[in-house]
């Protein structure tokens, strides 16, 4: 008979590259792969003492930090090959680094200079870690998992962060278009699409909250009660990772209790 007991080492000897894994959403996937026996998590970041500081936790033989900025093709390059030549191959990459708007960026104010710089983290940047983690797995011979997190907003209506929304649903039409492309060589290509979660981007730059003020403000919208963490968005990327989704690619697994809004509160 099936063991029905949960599994705990969902990603065994897994080789992951964590984007954006210094803190946040990045951060707490990096600690549920490392939990479930990934054989190496690679933070990739710009916050270098936030990312050195949680490899160490886990254990330099473990977790190894990368600085690495997204935008830069060369940055994620050299991310992708110091990976394998550390731990051999890569087998999922978790393309997560993100951005929020810089001001309100309300179509009628709608600054292009800004928005460029936000496409340039949330779209380039993707899209280079996808291209070159895929072709390291494709050069591999590893029938690999990509993970990339979108947004629940990428199909919701604004009042601001207009270029926000249209780069999380540009990063939906990267992962259709990738997953179709890389079909034939095993290599899967999903979204998480996280509703609002109290990190740093959503305090700080997207709400302009404190933590407690962000989760009171979207309690009462989930159709389930509690609060969401970015410990159910890791759970889903792990899903993502793990085997437990062999057959799984080209989809949105969107993670926000159901949110109950037709547009972002003003
Ligand atoms: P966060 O600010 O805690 O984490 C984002 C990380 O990305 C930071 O460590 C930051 O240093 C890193 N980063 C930023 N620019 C980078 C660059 N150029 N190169 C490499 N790393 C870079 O925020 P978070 O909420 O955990 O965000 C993670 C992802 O989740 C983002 O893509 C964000 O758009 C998305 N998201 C967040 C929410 C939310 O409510 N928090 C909702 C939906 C989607």
């Amino acid at each position: 008979m099936a063991s029905t007991k949960p599994c705990k080492n969902k990603v065994q000897d897994k080789v992951a590259i964590v984007t954006g894994g210094a803190s946040g959403i990045g951060e707490a996937t990096v600690l549920a792969f490392a939990e479930n026996g990934a054989r190496a998590v690679v933070i990739a970041d710009i916050q270098d003492e936030k990312g050195q500081k949680l490899a160490e936790s886990i254990g330099t033989n473990r977790s190894t930090y990368i600085h690495c900025d997204v935008t830069d093709e060369n940055q994620v390059k050299s991310l992708v090959e110091s990976t394998v030549q550390l731990y051999g191959h890569l087998d999922v990459i978790f393309c997560n680094a993100g951005i929020a708007s810089f001001g309100k960026q309300n179509v009628l104010d709608f600054d292009l200079d800004s928005s460029d710089k936000l496409f340039a983290v949330n779209v380039r940047g993707t899209a280079a870690c996808l291209k070159l983690a895929a072709r390291a797995m494709v050069d591999g011979g590893v029938k690999g998992s990509v993970i990339c997190t979108s947004s629940a907003a990428a199909t919701l209506a604004g009042d601001k962060s207009t270029d926000y929304i249209m780069s999380k649903s540009g990063v939906l039409a990267l992962m259709k278009c990738a997953s179709y492309q890389l079909g034939e060589h095993g290599i899967r290509v999903n979204c998480v699409s996280p509703g609002p979660v109290a990190t740093p981007l959503a305090c700080n730059k997207a709400f302009e909250m404190g933590v407690e003020e962000v989760e009171r403000f979207f309690q009462s919208s989930y159709y389930l009660k509690g609060v969401l963490k970015t410990k159910h968005i890791a759970d889903a990327v792990l899903f993502l990772a793990s085997d437990d989704s062999e057959f799984v690619t080209g989809q949105n697994l969107i993670v926000d209790g159901g949110f109950n809004f037709l547009g972002i509160p003003k």
